[in-house]
């Protein structure tokens, strides 16, 4: 049934870059024997899954939106995917995303933007637009996304999803394409919050293939989803971030959030002011430590590896073949992105840049630290305003930027965030998400106060 609802929409919404109809109907076979001969099926077992194009997949294109990789089939599989085979998950195929999850809109992607579902003129978010486009269109009932510095959170608020990046460590990142290392974590896209909790306590957990993976117990998420529907959230203490409202910020996402915030103290939460002044600095400090580590990280696509090769004609030297292959394979975006991190790594720059940088990630993390003294869980909205029109920020990064305000600060700390729909927006009927923040390793509560409120 996904299958023929991917043929019907997606030449629309363009959430697949691959599918893989004969894999996806292969694994739902291999579950209908397995059920036949009475054996022990996996906790997720049949469900149909879009998988976002950064994780590799042993003998089916991993892109990541990229020309670069064009026609490389990887050899293994990501922890994730092997996590979700062994689930017994059907793989549906591979999502569209920014390249290298480099974007707020999907419209980096050297295939072709996502639409989103909503109104085709308007982006799914980014980088996982495919993953949330697929979600909101009934393609795909679950997906994964990665999160960088928003997206996960920010696809799901403007398609009206649910989205969630774990504590940074919580899902290994062994497989899945670096971006920015120490901010890169991947995580359950889903179109309610029990649903997100079933397929993240099937991803998540210590994997010794990732030196940052967390070698701890995984938080009962599925019970705290249940707990937040059964027992609610009386007595739990809120804090409204006061860094993320006024200029810029959506008159009707500022509604549906206040409604939201009424809704969590007609529960009996306790709701107070949090202060957290360094956020403030977290997107220029994000938009120097992420470029830096992309530009590292990126360093390995010089063509001997993997796809795509140019100027190999013999009258070229190796140097050469690398620099027209990055010339001819990479985006606008990824380019700035390498120059900007390179600049900002090179001797002489790097304690004015990259430096100062780490410099505002420990006091934000510190505002983090503070605040959750006070608080159990933070709220504010995902995103300062709904899904924007394709093509309106495309020539201006900046404003591109502003998209993952209030996602960024989360990631610079390796704290949990999810995000989840909290109404349609008066003045356009688009999707408004909720964003809640929990500290590290607390994942769990943020399954309980997001149920509650669903
Ligand atoms: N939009 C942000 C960026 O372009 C975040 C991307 C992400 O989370 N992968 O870097």
């Amino acid at each position: 049934a996904h299958l023929d609802r991917i043929a019907k929409v997606d030449e629309k919404v363009h959430a697949f870059l691959h599918v893989d109809a004969e894999g996806a109907l292969g694994a739902a076979r291999a579950v209908d024997a397995k059920r036949a001969k009475g054996e022990r099926l996996g906790p997720l077992a049949g469900v149909p899954l879009a998988l976002k194009d950064l994780f590799t997949t042993r003998g089916l294109p991993t892109t990541c939106g990229s020309k670069i990789l064009e026609g490389w089939l990887p050899p293994y599989d990501a922890t994730v995917t092997r996590r979700l085979r062994e689930a017994d998950v059907v793989i549906l195929g591979k999502s569209n995303m920014d390249e290298f999850a480099m974007g707020s809109s999907t419209e980096n992607s050297a295939y072709g933007p996502t639409r989103n579902p909503w109104d085709l003129e308007r982006i799914p978010g980014g980088s996982g637009g495919g993953s949330a486009a697929a979600l909101a269109s009934y393609e795909s009932p679950l997906a994964i996304g990665t999160d960088t510095g928003g997206s996960i959170r920010q696809p799901g608020a403007v398609t009206g999803t649910v989205g969630v990046k774990p504590t940074y460590g919580g899902v290994s990142r062994y497989g899945m394409v670096a971006f920015s290392s120490s901010l890169d974590q991947g995580g359950p896209c889903a179109r309610t919050v029990l649903d997100a909790a079933l397929l993240h306590e099937v991803i998540a957990g210590h994997d010794p293939l990732d030196s940052t993976s967390i070698d701890a117990p995984v938080p009962g998420v599925v019970e705290a989803a249940r707990a937040g529907v059964r027992d609610g959230i009386k007595g739990l203490r809120v804090g409204v971030v006061k860094q993320f409202a006024g200029e810029g910020y959506q008159a009707g996402v500022m509604q549906r959030f206040e409604e939201s915030v009424a809704l969590l103290r007609e529960l009996g939460a306790e709701v107070v002011e949090v202060d957290c002044p360094s956020f403030d600095y977290a997107l220029p400090a994000y938009y120097l430590i992420a470029p830096s580590e992309c530009s590292s990280n990126l360093a390995r696509f010089d063509a001997m590896r993997y796809g795509l090769r140019a100027g190999d004609d013999g009258n070229h030297s190796a140097e050469e073949v690398t620099a027209l292959t990055r010339e001819a394979g990479f985006g606008p975006e990824v380019k700035r992105r390498i120059m900007l991190g390179t600049y900002a790594l090179s001797s002489g720059y790097y304690d004015a840049y990259y430096g100062q940088a780490q410099k505002v990630r420990t006091l934000i993390t510190r505002d983090f630290d503070a605040a959750f003294g006070r608080v159990d869980v933070m709220v504010s909205p995902t995103t300062p305003t709904t899904a924007f029109k394709i093509g309106e920020r495309a020539d201006d990064p900046m404003a591109m930027y502003l998209a993952d305000l209030c996602t960024i600060p989360t990631n610079l700390a390796g704290n949990a965030g999810m995000s989840l729909p909290c109404g349609l927006a008066p003045e356009d009927g688009l999707p408004v998400g909720l964003q809640i923040l929990a500290p590290a390793m607390a994942d769990d509560r943020l399954y309980r106060v997001g149920a509650a409120l669903e």
